[in-house]
């Protein structure tokens, strides 16, 4: 890679760090706390940077990666791993903050930590990754870097089940004496090596909660059914997002822009049809159900009533924020908009949810996941005859009394318990709603606060603060 890229990189990582840092001093500006407490927060505990070399193609290859512990305040530390070619430590330390702050705002008992690998995943084939990223782990083991105690790794962008399978394969092998618990040392596995059913569709699906409580507890907006969404991003995060919204909540995805180019339906986008088509063909072209553009980004600013950027940081900033035309942003992204966005968005009144709240979904579902590979019980084992027999007495007295049988798909709502993938699903909506109304009530409470990520960061900064208050610190 260039030097002139290196640094282009670089700046951005930094821009996105100041970004967060300047949320981080908004913040502590409505609140007290004892003196040194507010840089104790915001500072990074550590950054280590590794690099290490693997032979591939006849020759040493040479790679470079981070992994940030942002606050141990609450052991283990969490957050994703991802394997881009713009990752920077700069970047990968203001990722590891938001996952400080998301995990105390959602309620999930984590501290933050994240990671990055500098390296494009499409340049080498499953072979040669799966090579890296086992050489990877052994890297990040040796500094305490992964571990089911102290710092569980995800997928992220560039990541995924595949990868999260090869790093627990390789910490069980280098680490035998705990092999009771190994599994638990990154979550996001595919469900046939100790992952949950749900975790994929985790991010996405939350966001989707997330946007329904935000329009109920909004009545007056009309309600989610029908509203028109622009997406930005169709990776892991933007799929489930838009077929979830579109299929059970009855909105309509309008736009989907991609690195490649952008596809718009004012009728709505066929999303499973455009899933397919994707991965048959590799590229949004030749989709016989939207119109393509190849400019996909200038129709982040096309006309919608809800924004989702699902792709990456930095891409909402003082340079687009007035030329957007939407009613409401949803951060399924972590940091797409900028401070000085933030600003501009706030003076034309357009509301943010944050990254903190929207995009919480993933690390709720790895939290559960986690607590599974420990306990080695599937959810709902204990309980589930006993449950199917009481509903079944309840449904049968109903029937009696009334004279009425119960239509079959009540008595079999009532009577079948939930599978792994019901359980997951309740737990996250119930995590997302109740974060996203926390903010809103603290919003709602002291408008002073101006927006929902000041909110958000206010709830998660005391949070932490408690936690060392606590401790004595
Ligand atoms: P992904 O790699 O699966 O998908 C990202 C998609 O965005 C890719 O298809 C890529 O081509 C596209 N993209 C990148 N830059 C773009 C641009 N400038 N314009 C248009 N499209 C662009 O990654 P993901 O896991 O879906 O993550 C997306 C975002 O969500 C990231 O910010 C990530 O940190 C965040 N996030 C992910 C998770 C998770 O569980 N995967 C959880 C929380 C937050």
């Amino acid at each position: 890679m260039s030097e002139t890229a290196t640094k282009a990189f670089e700046a951005a990582g930094q821009r996105f760090l100041g970004t967060v840092n300047r949320h981080f001093d908004a913040a502590f500006a409505a609140m007290t706390l004892p003196p040194g407490l507010a840089d104790r927060i915001r500072e990074a505990n550590s950054t280590y940077r590794v690099g290490f070399s693997v032979r591939l193609r006849g020759k040493i290859q040479n790679f470079t990666g981070w992994r940030s512990v942002h606050s141990e305040h609450v052991e283990p530390v969490k957050g994703g791993i991802r394997y881009a070619p713009d990752a920077s430590e700069a970047e990968v330390e203001a990722l590891a903050a938001l996952m400080t702050l998301k995990c105390a705002f959602a309620g999930v008992p984590f501290g933050g930590s994240k990671g990055a690998l500098r390296l494009d995943p499409r340049d080498w084939t499953a072979e040669e990754l799966e090579r890296i990223t086992r050489r990877f782990t052994q890297e990040l083991a040796r500094h305490g870097m992964i571990s089911p105690a102290r710092n569980v790794p995800a997928p992220d962008v560039g990541t995924g089940e595949r990868e999260m399978a090869w790093m627990a394969d390789e910490y069980r092998n280098i680490s035998p004496m705990e092999a009771l618990t190994a599994a638990a040392c990154v979550t996001g596995k595919p469900v046939s090596r100790g992952g949950i059913a749900g975790r994929t569709e985790a991010t996405g699906r939350g966001v989707a909660y997330c946007l329904a409580q935000h329009y109920d507890l909004h009545p007056n907006l009309g309600g989610l059914a029908g509203k028109r969404i622009v997406i930005q991003g169709f990776g892991n995060v933007g799929q489930h997002a838009a077929l979830i919204l579109a299929t059970e909540f009855g909105a309509k995805v309008t736009g989907i822009l991609e690195r490649e180019g952008a596809l718009f339906n004012e009728d709505g986008i066929d999303i499973a049809a455009l899933r397919a088509h994707r991965a048959a063909k590799g590229s949004f072209e030749n989709f016989a159900g939207a119109r393509f553009e190849a400019d996909g980004g200038r129709g982040l600013c096309s006309d919608c009533d809800i924004l989702i950027p699902a792709a990456t940081e930095n891409v909402i900033t003082g340079t687009n924020a007035a030329s957007l035309r939407t009613g409401l942003i949803v951060e399924a992204a972590n940091g797409p908009t900028d401070f000085a966005a933030d600003e501009i968005l706030q003076q034309r009144g357009i509301p943010v949810i944050p990254d903190l709240c929207a995009n919480a979904g993933g690390v709720i579902v790895s939290y559960f996941e986690w607590v599974k590979n420990l306990s080695h019980m599937p959810f709902g084992l204990l309980d589930r005859r006993l449950t199917q027999r009481r509903f079944a007495h309840v449904t049968e007295m109903v029937s009696r009394v009334s004279g009425v049988a119960l239509p079959t798909s009540v008595a079999q709502d009532l009577t079948q318990t939930g599978s792994e993938l019901d359980l997951v699903r309740s737990g996250l909506e119930d995590m997302m709603r109740a974060a996203y109304a926390r903010m809103h009530a603290r919003l709602k409470g002291e408008p002073g606060l101006g927006t929902f990520r000041n909110a958000a960061y206010v709830l998660a900064i005391e949070e932490v603060a408690l936690v060392y208050r606590d401790l004595g610190i």
